[in-house]
This record gives structure tokens, C-alpha cells and sequence, in this order.
């Protein structure tokens, strides 16, 4: 498993203002729902039948495979002639946001997760297509940077550009550095040197926040905010996605602290969004079931989130015994 440097929880995933230094969130049963995960199909570590797998033995019912700009893993998953899965697999996406005009965002992102999306959408496809080309250039030019950093990590990476259907990213980049002995972790290596300001960073490109929302809305899915923690003190901009079709907001996400769930639960409520939850899992500084220990999804959750979208798990999942 990687060190984390700082010895605390991994500071990129805390992404805003908000500190999240409370107590934590104590887990009233464990999670039967993750709905924010990620795969090898972007930027996680596992292949997507080991993360199923691996969520499934911790007693995982309803998971959502959130790629980044990416339906492949879900598309592999969900193969004809592939082995039944042992939970209710959601179709999902994350799109990075690229937020121009809005300040004082993490990155000048807004990371907008799409969950329960039409697989066979062509303009979505198309659309996502678009985003992981920016995402390839923005890899290429990541690595050149590098480069001329005195810190190469081309082979690596020209190996991982020859994937089809994935999406890459920044942390493929940090394994990278970490691997040639440049950074002494991925987070290490996020802070270091490819965040935004840093010595490697290269802007992003693609959908903005309206966009993103529009084409998850086109393909069947829901909308939701992804981890904006500084939700609560940005009332109006939320109020403002919301007016634009947001329709859910991550509330129980694990690198919240406990105030700031029950604070993302009455903002949920007051904007009428449907609240959700995950682990954001990608497995770089521990295994699933450590993740999942202290993850808290409360089963209603799920079933919002199959109300909101107007459709029924295959098999009642979670919260089926009084129908
Ligand atoms: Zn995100
Ligand atoms: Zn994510």
C-alpha cells in the first residue's frame, strides 16, 4: 500500500475550502450502497470485475461504476456471456466540469456524476468520445512537461494511451511518477507537482457544469453534484445548478466528516435534490473493504435514487421487504 506523506486522510480527495477535521462519520450498519466508484477504465486501480467483486464480499447490493468519461467498464460488466453480477450495477459516469466564471472552485472544477445513463446513447457516447480526446491531450502534454521537468515517464505512459475506450488522468500520471521513484505517492505527486499551479499543470478542456448536466439529462441519467463540500456556504451557486437541472447532490461521500454530511443533507433537502452517496473509491492507499469500513450510505439513498430515475433495481436490492 502507498504512504500517504502528511499521515493523514488523502488531502486531494478533500477537494475545497471546507476543512474536514470533525469527527467522523460512524457507520450505523455497513453500507449495502456505493454509488462513486472508479475503475482501471479511468482512474482507479482495480479491473472492474475485481472492484465488483471486491464490494460484492463486503456486502455491497446497489454499486455505481463512475468512471471518468467512460461507460467501457460498465459496457464489460454487462456483456452478454459475462458471469451474473452479485449486485445491482449502475451505469455511471464523472465528468469533470470545467467551470469557467465560477471562482473559487477546487481546480476550477465541478465534478458532476451521472449515474443510471443510457448505455446505448450515441450523442452521450459521442459526447464522452470528445472528452477523453481532450483528456488524451491533456496527458500527452502532462507528459512532455515532464519531460523537459527532468522527470520522464513516457514509457509508462505511452503504454496507457493505448487502451481504447479508457479515460486518462492525472493519477495514471502520479502511479507513473511514483513508480519511477519521482514522488513518494500518488497524493504526493497530485500536490507536488500536477495541481493546478504546480510545475506539470496543464489546464483542462471540455464540458462545462450546464453542458455536463444537459448531456447526463439527455442520456436517462441522473445529474448529481460530486462532492462539493462547500455546498453549504454556496447556497445560491447549487441553487443556480439545480435551476439548470440538477437533480441530486453527494451527500454521504466518505471524505466528509459527520457535520458536513448533516449539512449536505439539509441543503439536499431544501433544493429538493435527491441525496447520494459513495465511496469514491480508486485504490490507491487502501483496499476496498478498508474503504468500505468507513463508508456510510444509508439504504434510502438508493431507493431515491431508482425513484428519481423512474425504474426499479432488477431485484429489489435494498429496502424491498415492505413491497
Ligand atoms: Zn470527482
Ligand atoms: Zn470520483
Amino acid at each position: 500500500m502507498a504512504e500517504d506523506p502528511s499521515g493523514g486522510p488523502v488531502r486531494f480527495q478533500n477537494r475545497g475550502s471546507r476543512p474536514m477535521s470533525g469527527p467522523p462519520v460512524v457507520p450505523r450498519y455497513p453500507s449495502r450502497v456505493d454509488l462513486h466508484t472508479h475503475s482501471r477504465r479511468s482512474d482507479g486501480v482495480l479491473e472492474p470485475q475485481a472492484l465488483v467483486d471486491a464490494a460484492a464480499a463486503v456486502g455491497v447490493r446497489v454499486l455505481a461504476l463512475a468512471d471518468h468519461d467512460t461507460l467501457a467498464g460498465v459496457r464489460e460488466l454487462r456483456a452478454p456471456g459475462q458471469a451474473e453480477l452479485l449486485l445491482e450495477l449502475v451505469a455511471g459516469v464523472e465528468i469533470n466540469s470545467v467551470a469557467s466564471g465560477i471562482d473559487r472552485l477546487w481546480e476550477g472544477e465541478l465534478h458532476i456524476l451521472g449515474l443510471g445513463v443510457d448505455l446505448d446513447d450515441e450523442a452521450f457516447e459521442a459526447a464522452l468520445d470528445r472528452q477523453r480526446e481532450s483528456r488524451s491531450i491533456r496527458f500527452g502534454m502532462i507528459v512532455a512537461r515532464l519531460r523537459e521537468l527532468g522527470l520522464p515517464v513516457d514509457e509508462g505512459a505511452a503504454v496507457m494511451r493505448n487502451s481504447p475506450g479508457s479515460s486518462l488522468g492525472r493519477p495514471q500520471i502520479a502511479r507513473l511518477l511514483v513508480a519511477a521513484g519521482h514522488a513518494s505517492s500518488v497524493d504526493a505527486a497530485m500536490q507536488t507537482l500536477l495541481a493546478r499551479g504546480k510545475p506539470a499543470y496543464v489546464p483542462r478542456y471540455g464540458l462545462g457544469p450546464r453542458e455536463a448536466i444537459d448531456a447526463i439529462r439527455a442520456a436517462g441519467g441522473l445529474p448529481v453534484l460530486a462532492h462539493f463540500a462547500d455546498g453549504p456556504s454556496r447556497r445560491a451557486l447549487v441553487a443556480e445548478l439545480a435551476s439548470q437541472g440538477l437533480r441530486g447532490l453527494e451527500v454521504h461521500y466518505r471524505h466528509f466528516d459527520a457535520q458536513t454530511v448533516a449539512d449536505m443533507a439539509a441543503l439536499a433537502t431544501d433544493l429538493r435534490l435527491v441525496p447520494t452517496g459513495g465511496s469514491d473509491y480508486h485504490g490507491d492507499v487502501e483496499t476496498y473493504a478498508e474503504a468500505h469500513a468507513s463508508l456510510f450510505v444509508p439504504d434510502e439513498d438508493a431507493e431515491a435514487m431508482y425513484a428519481a430515475l423512474g425504474r426499479q433495481p432488477v431485484e429489489p436490492a435494498v429496502g424491498g421487504a415492505s413491497s
